[in-house]
């Protein structure tokens, strides 16, 4: 008989973005006509920037001929790909050396893929409100989390607790949801408790094309001893729209070792065994989104992103309401007005003008009471949705 993993039956039952998706049909069912905005889910909008698009032709007119035709790709990465990611790193001063560099199919892919290094049982630390692939993976491999909440105090950004012992951390700088970034004081505190626990950290960096404060690391590496201790899981997704097309990078330093074994050999052995890599086409885009042309049109698109992040912003200004977020990251995170809870005034929203969030509450529980807006809609939307937003807050007050 198969003996099943359950522990997917520890899995909380519903899982946020479903909820929405279920309220929002059965609202669209009682009112087929309501002209509903969505500052929900953390999708982009705007297309590829051109020069991925261009590379993306000229890597398919490659296959279509059998002198430039390619077969199986390099397991853990193409050369230009793993040479174009070590030249982004570069430029702020990070050196890795191509051998530190994996190529994936998206962040999410990695974050728990991971796992397949470690033993199972064992105590991840979630820094909270966290995207929650973070519980959900761990839950899956049989692990302890142990949740480490943060609040308006620490600007949703906590330090290390040195009473707090963990295997493993996940940090996400710029953050999801709550668009907080780690200072540079702040990640050196997190790489010299990782150092004493000879714990990981596994550093989230899918938002960092949002940093626009010069002061905030963009990666882990940035901080000293951090390749002794972090891996970083990266993505397309959201600095090139790549959320369709699926292409991220996982860096696993060589000198990061637990307990005599080399993580970097570890990682090689699990993508060799597991997968055969991403696309030719594929990587051609990423490569291209990750030169200095292609760098140059993301950041036009993620202009537009910002641009939306200030309407909100200034909207919730106009009806004096607190949030973070939203100058490096394309999420605002606001306290719901009114002590409403975090559901409660998802619903009002809803139901009153028809805008479309996501509750705080999702992401741990100490984001009860806080609400989650997502800049990634078109200005015009994004507008509408603003002025809709601050009348529901202004009769809250
Ligand atoms: N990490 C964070 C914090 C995210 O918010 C997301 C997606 O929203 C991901 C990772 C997943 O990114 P990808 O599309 O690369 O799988």
């Amino acid at each position: 008989m198969a003996s099943m993993n359950h522990h997917y039956t520890e899995l909380q039952d519903s899982y946020l973005f479903r909820t929405i998706d279920q309220k929002v049909a059965e609202y669209k069912e009682a009112n087929p006509d309501a002209d509903l905005l969505k500052l929900g889910i953390g999708d982009v909008t705007l297309p590829l920037p051109a020069a991925c698009i261009e590379a993306m032709h000229a890597a398919v007119d490659e296959m279509a001929v059998k002198e430039t035709f390619h077969g199986y790709p390099a397991e853990v990465g193409a050369g230009f790909f793993r040479e174009a990611v070590q030249a982004y790193y570069a430029k702020r001063g990070v050196e890795l050396e191509p051998g530190e560099i994996f190529n994936s199919s998206g962040a999410k892919d990695d974050l728990g893929d991971i796992l397949d290094i470690f033993s199972r049982g064992m105590n991840a630390l979630v820094l909270e409100p966290a995207y929650p692939a973070y519980v959900d993976a761990n839950v899956i491999s049989g692990n302890n989390i142990v949740h480490l909440p943060s609040s308006a105090a620490d600007d949703f950004a906590p330090y290390p607790d040195a009473n707090v012992s963990a295997d493993i951390v996940y940090i996400c700088s710029p953050n999801n949801p709550t668009g907080a970034t780690y200072t540079r004081e702040k990640l050196e505190a997190w790489v010299a408790w990782a150092q004493e626990k000879q714990a990981v950290i596994i550093f989230d960096a899918a938002y960092e094309s949002f940093i626009q404060d010069e002061t905030i690391p963009h990666s882990i590496y940035e901080i000293e001893g951090a390749k002794e201790c972090a891996i970083e899981v990266c993505s397309l997704s959201k600095t090139a729209g790549f959320t369709g097309t699926r292409v991220g990078y996982t860096i696993v330093p060589m000198e990061l070792e637990r307990e005599g074994l080399s993580l970097n050999a570890l990682w090689v052995r699990n993508r060799t065994t597991k997968t055969n890599g991403i696309s030719y086409v594929l990587a051609r885009a990423a490569a291209a989104a990750l030169s200095p042309k292609g760098k140059a049109q993301c950041m036009e698109n993620i202009a537009v992103y910002k641009q939306n992040a200030q309407v909100l912003m200034d909207a919730l200004d106009s009806v004096g309401v607190w949030y973070s977020g939203g100058k490096n990251a394309p999420y605002v995170w606001m306290q719901c007005p009114g002590g409403l809870t975090s559901w409660e005034f998802f619903d009002k929203l809803l139901n009153e003008e028809q805008v479309i969030g996501t509750p705080g509450s999702g992401f741990g529980k100490c984001g009860e009471g806080y609400f989650r807006l997502t800049a990634f809609n078109t200005p015009e939307k994004t507008a509408e949705a603003a002025k809709r937003l601050a009348r529901v807050c202004a009769s809250l007050q």
